[in-house]
């Protein structure tokens, strides 16, 4: 690993992970805070837990994450997902929280709550998910991992699902990820390296509503937890380097039930028209810098435009080939960058193709932050 900068000597670690526990079990709480990174902190629970309701609710100084002021800094954790933990291992879990402030409000950054309302009013319709999270890595001087120093590698090419010495990087990283992703259940569906050199992209789902936005939190948890063990970084940012070099990324794959069934391709298109009208609101919600991103180069459309097409990767919306084949299936809005929080856009996704639902609007939501 040329460049990395290992602090963790896990191979040392690994005789304290065979130690007995003695009947307890460690419970490391996740949260998204007022950056969009995610911070954890570890607690023992006295035993094993099976359900979601055994799981205490915690608190933590929100005024060191930037989601509290100093004179009222607590903030709650309320567990809302727990997941087998692939680096204690044993009956040890990774808790997803959702962050509430002291006076009964969910949090400026808590978007999960405003989307599970959406799920629920519109349970009837199923809707599933997949994400393609796309991401870059870095050394510890925050240049592309592995990238001659000081210079640029070869032209983009060689590297898109590239194989051998030269056209790809770090597979240990992306490995190790893939597999602890399986260990804790997530739907992880598969892993590709990406048309830039040490930029990778695993895809989670097909989830249905709200447990697409947890898989994928926990997902993006594990992958900067395995980097960390590496010496490498983590960017979710949309267009690390600027020049003729792709940008990252999260196309949103959406289906309900019925475009899931012969005739779908009805639905689906019905879906495209409707997005078609709010374009702007949906780029809000779409993750910062995309502008940066979405210029209708590098495989992607304007951001000023709405356009879709079958396999057209140079559009807003893209129907898969074989989705227009068979006449029924799922469409890909490839205008998410890879910094998206997953609940926003999952959210108005589902606000927009099966309906309004009284008292919750994503963009609204969104604006919270702001406020
Ligand atoms: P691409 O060809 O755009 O690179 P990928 O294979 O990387 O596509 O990702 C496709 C994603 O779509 C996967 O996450 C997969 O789980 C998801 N997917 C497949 N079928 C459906 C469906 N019916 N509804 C929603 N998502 C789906
Ligand atoms: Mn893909
Ligand atoms: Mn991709
Ligand atoms: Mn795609």
């Amino acid at each position: 690993m040329s460049d990395s900068f290992v602090v963790e000597k896990t191979s040392i670690l690994a005789k304290y992970l065979q130690l007995d526990q003695r009947g307890s079990i460690i419970a490391e709480y996740i949260w998204i805070d007022g950056t969009g990174s995610i911070r954890s902190k570890g607690r023992t629970l006295k035993k094993r837990i099976t359900s979601i309701d055994e799981l205490p609710e915690w608190n933590f100084d929100g005024s060191s994450t930037n989601q509290a002021l100093g004179h009222d800094s607590d903030v709650y954790l309320k567990p809302v997902a727990f997941y087998p933990d692939p680096f204690r291992r044993g009956d040890n879990i990774i808790v997803l929280a959702e962050c509430w402030n002291n006076d009964g409000t969910p949090n400026k950054f808590n978007h999960r709550h405003e989307a599970e309302k959406i799920f629920n009013a519109h349970k009837k319709s199923e809707i599933w998910f997949g994400l393609e999270q796309e991401y870059t890595l870095l050394d510890q001087y925050d240049n592309i991992y592995a990238w001659p120093k000081g210079g640029y590698p070869a032209p983009q090419g060689p590297y898109y699902c590239g194989v051998g010495c030269g056209k790809v990087y770090a597979r240990d990283v992306i490995e190790a990820h893939y597999r602890a992703c399986l260990y804790s259940g997530i739907t992880l569906s598969g892993i590709n390296a990406e048309v830039m050199p040490s930029q990778w992209e695993f895809q989670v789902g097909p989830c249905t509503g709200i447990k697409m936005g947890d898989e994928l939190w926990v997902a993006r948890y594990i992958l900067e937890r395995v980097a960390e063990e590496f010496g490498v970084k983590i960017t979710l940012h949309p267009k690390p380097l600027k020049g003729d070099w792709n940008g990252a990324g999260c196309h949103t794959n959406v289906s309900t039930v019925e475009m899931r069934k012969p005739g779908g391709m009805k639905y689906i298109e019905d879906a495209i028209s409707k997005l078609s009208t709010r374009h702007d609101a949906h780029i809000k919600l779409y993750g910062t810098d995309n502008d940066l991103r979405l210029t209708g180069r590098h495989e992607t459309a304007s951001i000023s435009q709405f356009s879709s097409g079958v396999a057209n990767r140079g559009a807003s919306i893209r129907i898969p080939r074989s989705v227009s084949k068979e006449g029924y299936g799922y469409f890909e809005d490839r205008r998410p960058a890879s910094n998206i929080d997953p609940y926003l856009v999952t959210g108005i996704m589902c606000e927009t193709v099966c309906g309004a639902v009284e008292g919750a609007d994503m963009v609204k939501e969104f604006e919270r932050e702001s406020n």
